[in-house]
């Protein structure tokens, strides 16, 4: 018999970052909700694909700039010994990144979900979506109790892929302006790593590693990211597109999460594509553990302890909204009279086709506002985007999509969720001001707001 309710006030579709974000939030803010993820387990990207660490909660010159629920998150973990909170990131790319045990977060996830009294539903994919006068009237659902239809006042967008907005008609994009996506990635971690060796190692040898490293304060500060080995990499001559090592330190001691395998031109919303990509990404891992073993001092003894459930997506579908945040806006650090959420990630385009990263810093080391608008789909009236994809162009995705950025717009789609329930409004609606001020009191960072 099932304890779950006929009709909601919000439901949340996927429980990735965002999903779980926007479904306390609604539920907190007294929606009655629903998140309704495809596996087993939540946490999307982090937990599924293995994405590690968290980048980042601060901006370049280490203002905090991303806080509320996503904060709280790691104020538990840290409670838990689960995360150690945020570090200096000694690739140098960001001021921060946060470590964190993707185990324990799937358990504080639905912890944190259960005391707001949302209600949760795994291994559970939404299909198909029924409208009626621009409005989803429900979602379809498949599980293995058959198929079985949604019902909400107020639907939110968490799938990463844009799924939901999709399937009810609302305008999209994809990719670059040839139309490819940043390249798909299948993380792995290996344990059995000596990190001192590491260190001496990159010490010894600092034109190694990317020239922003903080190598010179290793001795001060643990060693988190490391980028480079690109004599190794380079003689290696391995068939993937990369022109150097990413890796970073932890959870455990002796562990690192690769992130260097590369899949380009595939398509993630292509089930065929993607089945390639999945193949793709696994061999690769083979070769990347063999290359670690022979080439990287410190790997000797170590062996690959966990590969990632699915590829890690960077980029499938960008829904278009009422705003399209761009390039420009973000490294211009542009501030919004409808800011929901804010992020120092600078833009971090990994070539869709090629090697290498393009890496676009905010001016001045500041933020940029993510206003309510861009998550307001352009026809559908009751429903709300979160996460990556969001209504943005290619470039200002390569920021917005990272996990600290879309639990912050998670936070926002859900409390306006439930404000437009409050109002029997539609989500364009939303009073602004006090969308903006429900946030405040959940301590999300808006910057300052008038
Ligand atoms: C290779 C790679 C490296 C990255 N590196 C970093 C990093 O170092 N630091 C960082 O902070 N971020 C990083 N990111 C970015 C970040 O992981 C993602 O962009 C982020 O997880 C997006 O969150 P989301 O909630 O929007 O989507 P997702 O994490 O994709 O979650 C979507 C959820 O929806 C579920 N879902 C999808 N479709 C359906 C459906 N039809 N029905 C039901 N459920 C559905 C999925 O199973 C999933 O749980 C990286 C991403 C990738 C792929």
């Amino acid at each position: 018999m099932s304890n779950l309710h006929k009709e909601y006030d919000v439901a949340v579709l996927g429980g990735g970052p965002a999903g779980i974000t926007a479904a306390i939030s609604a539920a907190r803010n007294g929606a009655k909700t629903i998140i309704i993820e495809r596996y087993g387990f939540l946490g999307g990207m982090s937990t599924a694909a293995m994405v590690y660490p968290w980048m980042t909660f601060h901006s370049a010159v280490g203002e905090q700039v991303i806080k509320g629920i996503a904060q709280e998150i790691i104020d538990r973990l840290m409670a838990l010994g689960a995360s150690p909170g945020h570090l200096r990131d000694t690739v140098g790319f960001t001021h921060t990144l946060t470590p964190y045990h993707p185990e324990v977060y799937k358990v504080l996830a639905c912890d944190m979900l259960e005391e707001a009294g949302a209600d949760i539903l795994l291994h559970t994919a939404a299909i198909d979506v029924k409208t009626k006068d621009n409005r989803i009237s429900g979602v379809t659902l498949y599980n293995k109790s058959g198929i079985s239809e949604l019902k909400a006042k107020v639907y939110i967008d968490a799938t990463g892929d844009g799924d939901i907005a999709y399937m009810a008609g609302d305008p999209w994009e994809k990719g670059n302006i040839d139309g490819k996506v940043q390249p798909m990635t299948m993380k792995f971690r290996m344990r059995g790593v000596d990190l001192n060796k590491v260190k001496d190692y990159m010490q010894n040898n600092p034109s190694e590693f990317y020239e922003k490293s903080l190598i010179s304060e290793l001795d001060l500060i643990p060693l988190t990211g490391v980028m480079g080995f690109y004599s190794q990499w380079k003689e290696a001559d391995l068939p993937i597109q990369r022109d150097g090592l990413l890796f970073f330190s932890g959870p455990n001691e002796d562990e690192v999460l690769v992130n260097v395998t590369r899949v380009s031109g595939l398509d993630p919303t292509n089930s065929e594509e993607l089945t390639k990509a999945e193949i793709e990404g696994r061999k690769q891992v083979l070769l990347l553990e063999a290359f670690f073993r022979k080439s990287i001092p410190g790997f000797e003894k170590a062996s690959v302890s966990a590969v990632g459930a699915q590829i890690g997506i960077r980029e499938a579908r960008r829904i278009i909204g009422k705003y399209v945040l761009n390039g420009t806006d973000v490294l211009d650090g542009k501030r919004f009279d409808d800011v929901i959420a804010r992020s120092g990630y600078p833009i971090d385009i990994h070539n869709p086709e090629g090697k290498g990263v393009t890496a676009n810093f905010i001016r001045e080391g500041g933020a940029y506002d993510i206003p309510y608008r861009s998550i307001v789909p352009m026809n559908t009236t009751n429903l709300l985007l979160a996460g990556r994809c969001i209504s943005t162009t290619h470039e200002a995705q390569a920021t917005t999509r990272l996990t600290p950025s879309c639990m912050a717009i998670g936070q926002a789609a859900g409390a306006a969720a439930a404000l437009a329930v409050m109002h029997n409004c539609a989500t364009a609606e939303v009073p602004i001001l006090e969308l903006q001020a429900r946030l405040i009191e959940g301590n999300a960072e808006l910057g300052y707001v008038d």
